[in-house]
Formats: C-alpha cells, sequence, structure tokens
C-alpha cells in the first residue's frame, strides 16, 4: 500500500519550496514527489492519505560529528566500587601532571577520559542510548559517531537511525601505527559484511597530535584503496596550534597522562594548512571537525584540497570562546559543510536544530542551512543515495513541524523540535 502524505510546506532538499504539495512512500521508500497542481490532476484514492494541514516537512537532519558515549559523563558518578577507586586514581594524576592548572582544553579532555574510564560497560551503553534517543528526538535521522568500541557499531546498526561510525586510532610510534591501524583494518573487514543498508563504517584519526606519522601513510593509503572516509578533529584548539608550530604545549602533559609518547610534527614553524598538505590523504574522503582555528585565509586552501568540515559552531564557542567564519568558509566549500553537536560534554543538547540556529545567526540563509543540514552532509558522507532529500528512490526519512504559524516556510527554523519523525517511513516520534 502506497501512502501520500500532504503538508503546507514541503521543504525536500536542494533549495526547493513547494507550497501545498505532498509525496508517496511505499515499502519506507520515496516513490513519488507532487507540486500542488500535479496533485491535482491524478487519481491517488487508492493510497492511504496522511495531510499534516499547516505544517512544514523537511527531510531528516543528519549531524556530521558526535560522541553519542558521551552524553551522560559528568552528570552521574558510578555505582560500583572499583570504578569510584578507579576514578580517584586517575584523578590523583592529573592533579600530579596539571599542578591545579584546569581551567585548559587539555585538562578538559583529560577530564573527560577521567569521567568515561570511572563508568562500568553498562553505563557507558546507557550514556549512548540516552545520546540515541535525545538525537532522535531533534530530527536526526542519520549521524557521523566517532568512538572505538565495537558495542557501538552493534547498536547502531540494529538501530532504525541511519549511522556512520567512525572507528577511532591513535599512535604515538611506528610500532603502534602497525598495530593499531592493524586491528582497525581486523574490526573494518570483519564487520563490513555485517553492515545493514544504512549502516557504515569509516575511520577517525583522533587529532594531529596524538598520531603518528606512519599511522597517517597507513590510513591515506587505505583510504586511497578503500574509498574509507577519514574523520579527524583538526585546528580545533590553541594548544594544538601551537603544538604544530613548536612541537610542545599544554598537551604535553595529556600525553602524560594518557603514556603516550612525545610525538611532534615532523616539520615545526609550519602552519595547521601546511601541516594537513604534508600528510598527502586523498582529501575528498576528508572530513575536519572543527577547524576553528584556521585563519579565514586558510579557507581558499581547504576548497583547493577538497576536503569537507563538520561545524560544531556551540561546543567551539563553549570550548573554545570562538568558531569558523561560516560565510566566509561556505565561498570556497559550498555543499562540503556539515553541522554537528560534538558530544554533550561539550555541549547543552543534541538537537541540530540549535546548530542550525547559530548558523542563521551568523547570516547564512535558511534554505542553504536546511542543505547543510541534510543533503550537503548526505553528499559529504556519500550517503546520498539513500537519505538527505525527499526525492523519488530515497528512504522516506522526515520530520514534520507544525509551528503556530506558518505564513511562511521558515517558521519551522522557530520551533524547538520536530512534532514527528520518520526514518524508512516509520514513524518513531
Ligand atoms: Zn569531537
Amino acid at each position: 500500500m502506497k501512502t501520500l502524505y500532504k503538508s503546507k510546506w514541503l521543504l525536500p532538499g536542494n533549495r526547493k519550496v513547494i507550497e501545498n504539495g505532498g509525496f508517496l512512500v511505499e515499502n519506507g521508500v520515496i516513490c513519488d514527489i507532487f507540486t500542488a497542481e500535479q496533485l491535482g490532476n491524478i487519481d491517488l484514492s487508492a493510497c492511504d492519505t496522511v495531510d499534516f494541514g499547516n505544517a512544514t516537512i523537511t527531510p531528516g537532519f543528519i549531524n556530521t560529528h558526535a560522541h553519542l558515549q558521551y552524553t551522560e559523563i559528568g552528570k552521574k558518578r558510578s555505582k560500583s566500587l572499583v570504578n569510584r577507586l578507579r576514578r580517584l586514581i586517575l584523578e590523583l594524576r592529573k592533579q600530579l601532571i596539571f599542578k591545579g592548572q584546569n581551567k585548559t582544553f587539555t585538562s578538559w579532555i583529560v577530564d573527560l577520559i577521567i569521567e568515561y574510564m570511572s563508568l562500568s560497560e553498562k553505563e557507558r551503553i546507557d550514556s549512548f542510548n540516552s545520546g540515541l534517543r535525545q538525537a532522535l528526538s531533534g530530527g536526526t535521522t542519520a549521524i557521523a559517531q566517532l568512538s572505538r568500541e565495537e558495542v557501538y557499531f552493534d547498536i547502531l546498526n540494529s538501530s532504525p537511525i541511519n549511522a556512520y561510525i567512525f572507528f577511532e586510532v591513535y599512535a604515538d610510534s611506528e610500532e603502534s601505527s602497525e598495530k593499531n591501524f592493524d586491528d582497525f583494518r581486523k574490526k573494518y573487514e570483519r564487520l563490513l559484511p555485517k553492515c545493514s543498508k544504512n549502516t557504515f563504517i569509516g575511520i577517525s584519526p583522533h587529532a594531529p597530535y596524538n598520531i603518528h606519522r606512519h599511522l597517517w601513510e597507513k590510513i591515506a593509503e587505505y583510504s586511497r584503496q578503500n574509498d574509507v572516509l577519514i574523520h579527524t578533529h583538526f585546528a580545533e584548539a590553541a594548544e594544538e596550534m601551537k603544538w604544530l608550530a613548536t612541537g610542545h604545549s599544554d598537551i604535553d602533559k595529556l600525553h602524560k597522562f594518557a603514556m603516550f609518547k612525545h610525538i611532534e610534527p615532523d616539520k615545526k614553524e609550519s602552519s595547521a594548512i601546511e601541516y594537513l598538505k604534508t600528510l598527502n590523504l586523498p582529501y575528498n574522503n576528508v572530513i575536519l571537525a572543527h577547524v576553528c582555528q584556521l585563519a579565514q585565509e586558510d579557507y581558499k586552501t581547504l576548497g583547493e584540497l577538497g576536503v569537507a568540515v563538520a561545524h560544531c559552531p556551540r561546543s567551539n564557542i563553549k570550548l573554545h570562546g570562538r568558531t569558523l567564519n561560516l560565510p566566509a568558509i561556505l565561498e570556497h566549500l559550498s555543499g562540503r559543510v556539515g553541522l554537528g553537536t560534538d558530544s554533550l560534554y561539550s555541549n547543552d543538547d543534541l538537537n541540530m536544530l540549535n546548530e542550525a540556529r547559530l548558523a542563521l545567526n551568523a547570516g547564512v540563509d535558511l534554505l542553504t542551512v536546511l542543505d547543510m543540514l541534510t543533503i550537503d552532509t548526505a553528499r559529504i558522507l556519500k550517503i546520498d543515495h539513500l537519505t538527505g532529500s525527499i526525492e523519488k528512490g530515497k528512504q522516506a526519512d522526515f520530520l514534520v513541524f507544525k509551528p503556530d504559524n506558518n505564513l511562511d516556510y521558515s517558521a519551522f527554523a522557530n520551533c524547538e523540535k520536530p512534532d514527528n519523525v520518520f526514518i524508512a517511513g516509520k514513524q518513531l516520534i
């Protein structure tokens, strides 16, 4: 049975606006889309009709950068005595290294590690599931998730959400590069055949200061051969920029805490962009999260390299007091910038509309922001055959907004969250 969904405003993506139109869904897939005029001229009496009336329908949102496992950390303490003891030891270790300097980005990362390591596996999974529920309720129907553990793959792979799981890797030497990359490769090759049609796997080298040169080489080669997407934190923190320029910074304390051997960039005194160029990556497979420390003149080089950017404005402002210049970067990376929430450890919620509002406040027009939330990110993640817009042949992933005053299609952006969320034609909310 086919179902026709209708509403006052239909924003199918790719900057289109349809007034009083609709679309047909069969077996979770969109099989046709109609303007008001076309609807008046065809007989759809054999189909079920769901008329949302004075509402706005958009494609489901795609979160370009998230760590759902950190949703509940810092909010409650583990119940297990062993984990409480572990926390105590880790906190003591931190005190010895940081000596009271607790207001830096490095200290924030170490706190995150302590909080996470002080939870039992069940508590971590509960934290992840809480994030997943929050993301869905905010209209996220596809997510780029960064983590190391296989259990999150299992959860996402059996959940209706479309998921791109980026497995984190690190290395502080040539030997650990070989070992850690091999672990990733085995995991990737073992899990790939298990992926449902809406689960995908990529690799996440955490950030430049945690990746040995040899690991970058292994990742570049594997990505070229297997078309694997690479998602890394880049030019996020002032400490990272200092590390790139001098080989040392507050990041040294993180290395010490994690018992990580000190690594340095091969060539010092070079900018973040120069460093990026020396990595010789297949750049059209690369997503850089944040880049909020780059100068505006670097945006042109990002565009020439062909990378994509995961822009997490609220997390950037909370952690670093600044974010990238969105209109300026879009001049060089049009269609290559997605929005992300990052984790709740550096954000207030996982609601993508709240990131969108910052993009609108930065002066970007609503239809461009909507594409950043949907089809642009689907293209960045190379999942636009499946989702990202309301188009014939794609999965029926869409949101319904019912603003009080819906005279103008833009009113949906003022809603707190969508009233209904559909993935593959199934109503989840
Ligand atoms: Zn992140």
